[in-house]
């Protein structure tokens, strides 16, 4: 079966053709700068890509671009559009709504509309793609797989905030948590390689230009960093992280600035670019403090300093820590930062391997030293694979 996994954010398109059955992936690219000008990147394989700029005002010229790439150019990988079964729809919010993926019908898509302002820059894109390809693909049906519904499971204790109840009743205001796709694969490989079937209790470090972390028992979410939206928790590329409440009346007095602007200074402008005033990119960070960058060090310090802080704190809510792993971009590439966050914890059995870290691979691994008592591993994520599986799941079970 062949699914298309779409990603759709407000002026990106990201998408995989993967073969559900046989789970390669048969093409892969991505849209940029939808609504500005357009840029595409398609990939078949490392000696096929295709790169080219096209005027794209919105997604509905994008996704019909991706379509044509994929069936009338010379990277085609298949003869008609006929030949895509099914259509999985990466959906940032789902809130109490969904605890799992679903097939896409109206009923779906109003409750989608309705969390809007949960995610007013994601869903709004994520609907537009659904109904791009309902309309360009009719008999084609559509999944939508949600970034929080892995959260789901988060017992009260653990998702409300500490503010009138009715706010929750009322408002909807609580934890949701995000990237849940990425926890779920990532805690699912763990499980695999630790062997265990039943009791398991895994820490997720999903550690990328946005950053999460997750307490997994059981195979089950039970508190993750990120909260109401995608600002709480660890400090990011671009944004900060948990901050006192009361900085946002302060800055809004201090800067001149109105309630958006703020949350907005703190999503884009705040993290690691705000603390070195250099990158919101690891690597230039990194290269900074080598060259004697004093505010780079020190942000690369808060920044494991904070992942320590909630590693630690869930390693108690769990009650031990069968297996730290760490994943995205900076879990997966950046030896330094997975030394930082594990030195010194040797007192609760966390203990990495110096030279095991260091090796590069993009496959699952092992960093541990061989006494620690809590597993280390570097797994590659892979969320388009969750999406393509539970969309061939659900399709084929339809
Ligand atoms: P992601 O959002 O998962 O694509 O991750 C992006 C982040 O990963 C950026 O901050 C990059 O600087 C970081 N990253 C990628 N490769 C490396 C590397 N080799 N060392 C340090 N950071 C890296």
């Amino acid at each position: 079966m062949l699914v298309l996994v779409l990603n759709a954010g407000s002026s990106s398109l990201k998408y995989q053709l993967i073969n559900a059955t046989t789970k390669d992936v048969v093409a892969t690219g991505l849209v940029e700068r939808i609504g500005i000008d357009g840029i595409l990147k398609h990939e078949v394989s490392k000696n096929k890509k295709l790169d080219f700029e096209i005027d794209m005002p919105t997604h509905k010229e994008a996704i019909e671009l991706v379509l044509k790439t994929l069936t009338d150019s010379e990277t085609k990988v298949i003869n008609s559009i006929d030949e895509i079964d099914a259509i999985g729809h990466r959906v940032v919010h789902g809130g109490e709504y969904f605890n799992s993926s679903t097939i896409v019908d109206e009923k779906v898509i109003k409750k989608i509309e309705k969390l809007i302002p949960l995610a007013p820059l994601h869903n709004p894109a994520n609907i537009l793609g659904i109904k791009i390809c309902q309309e360009l693909m009719p008999k084609t049906p559509n999944v939508a797989v949600f970034d929080t519904a892995f959260h789901q499971t988060m017992p009260e204790e653990n998702f409300l905030y500490a503010v009138p109840h009715e706010d929750y009743t009322e408002h909807h205001l609580r934890k949701y948590g995000f990237h849940g796709t990425s926890h779920f694969y990532v805690s699912q490989e763990a499980i695999k390689l630790l062997g265990k079937k039943k009791s398991s209790k895994i820490v997720v470090c999903h550690l990328g230009n946005g950053s999460s972390i997750c307490a997994v028992k059981d195979g089950k979410s039970i508190s993750t960093s990120m909260g109401l939206t995608p600002l709480e928790g660890l400090v990011m590329g671009t944004r900060s992280g948990d901050i006192d409440a009361g900085v946002i009346p302060y800055l809004m007095e201090k800067k001149d600035m109105d309630g958006h602007q703020i949350i907005d200074y703190l999503n884009k402008k705040s993290g690691l670019l705000g603390l070195s005033g250099i990158s919101s990119d690891l690597r230039e960070i990194i290269k900074a403090s080598q060259d004697g960058d004093k505010r780079a060090t020190v942000a690369i310090e808060l920044i494991c300093n904070r992942i320590k802080k909630y590693l630690c704190a869930y390693a108690g809510l769990l009650g031990g820590v069968d297996a730290v792993c760490f994943t995205a971009g900076i879990g997966e590439n950046s030896d330094l930062i997975r030394e930082k966050v594990c030195n010194g914890l040797d007192f609760m059995g966390i203990e990495i391997d110096k030279n095991k870290n260091k090796i590069r691979s993009a496959e699952n691994r092992e960093i541990n030293k061989s006494t620690s008592k809590t597993k280390i591993y570097v797994i590659p994520t892979n969320e388009e694979f969750v999406i393509a599986q539970d969309t061939y799941k659900l399709v084929k079970g339809k």
